[in-house]
């Protein structure tokens, strides 16, 4: 494969760059998901509450490329945050697309104040222990939640997915999860795209590498460790943003990207967001 992978803490590969889909319909997301494995991605992004879990799944039988090739991470939705209605989900997930196993499941949001997520990670693990799925972890945890989660269970999060891009940059819980050995996986790894791909010092890297600036904002987060999931639905530009295994950031390039940091969300709080 064109993008090399991690080691997840239970000695599991995942590819560092994968494809994300939220937001992107069922139907295109077929399409999208078929381009991009095309394009060499071989890790997958959904979830449950994203709707396109069908038709990530056909664009991957229909690639057949062989099932252990490909990464396929999904989430679990806040409604059915608790044991049995885990167990379910999930079920209702890998049936969805297709699948007979999952390489991820991750609890998509924390809700702390509903007080459902060591439960909630307790079926996780009945499932990782049943060899339903390859690795089990969590998205939009802040520390104190996975610091909790490792005091009450057994198995630490392989994985943390949360908002991460050069505006809000995380830096005390990316040291955190590399203390404890969960990776950092990145949502909105571009910023959405919004405003930062424009930004000048970004800008100037990319012309100085004779790159994109989401090549370099890509290439930003690889050399800090990093796994990224970003999205597009245009050809050109899903092709592109894998094309990033080739040139390097130099110290000065990555100090300017990291310069910034203002440490400000797109997304919701993980601490008060309650939906669903
Ligand atoms: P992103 O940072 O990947 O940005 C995507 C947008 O950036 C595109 O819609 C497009 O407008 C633009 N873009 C993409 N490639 C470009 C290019 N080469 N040149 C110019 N513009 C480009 O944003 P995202 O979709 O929010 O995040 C990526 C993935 O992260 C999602 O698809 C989803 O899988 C995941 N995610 C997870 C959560 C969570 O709560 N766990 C939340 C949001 C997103």
């Amino acid at each position: 494969s064109k993008v090399p992978p991690i080691i997840l803490n239970n000695g599991v590969e995942m590819p560092q760059l994968g494809f994300g889909v939220w937001q992107v319909p069922d139907a295109e997301a077929e399409q999208a998901v078929a381009i991009a494995l095309e394009a060499g991605y071989r890790s997958i992004d959904t979830a449950a509450i994203y709707g396109n879990e069908e038709g990530t799944g056909k664009a991957i039988a229909a690639a057949g490329i062989p099932r252990e090739d490909v990464f396929v991470t999904t989430k679990l939705w806040n409604s059915d945050q608790g044991y049995d209605a885990t167990l379910r989900a999930f079920d209702t997930s890998l049936g969805k697309l297709g699948l007979d196993y999952l390489d991820l499941y991750l609890i998509h949001w924390p809700l702390p104040s509903r007080d459902t997520y060591v439960d909630t990670y307790k079926a996780l693990e009945k499932l990782y222990s049943d060899g339903r799925v390859r690795a089990i972890g969590v998205s939009n945890f802040l520390p104190e939640y996975l610091e909790r989660l490792i005091s009450e269970t057994s198995v630490i999060p392989a994985v943390n997915q949360i908002e991460l891009h050069p505006y809000l940059q995380q830096h005390a819980p990316r040291e955190f999860h590399a203390q404890q050995g969960i990776a950092t996986e990145a949502w909105s790894p571009l910023g959405q795209g919004k405003g930062l791909l424009e930004v000048p010092a970004i800008v100037a890297i990319a012309q100085k590498h004779n790159r994109t600036p989401a090549q370099v904002v890509l290439r930003w987060h690889l050399q800090l460790g990093n796994v990224v999931i970003p999205k597009s639905v245009t050809p050109s530009r899903i092709k592109e943003n894998i094309d990033v295994f080739d040139f390097s950031l130099d110290t000065e390039d990555l100090a300017a990207i990291s310069a910034l940091n203002e440490d400000r969300r797109i997304g919701p709080d993980p601490a008060v967001f309650d939906i669903g």
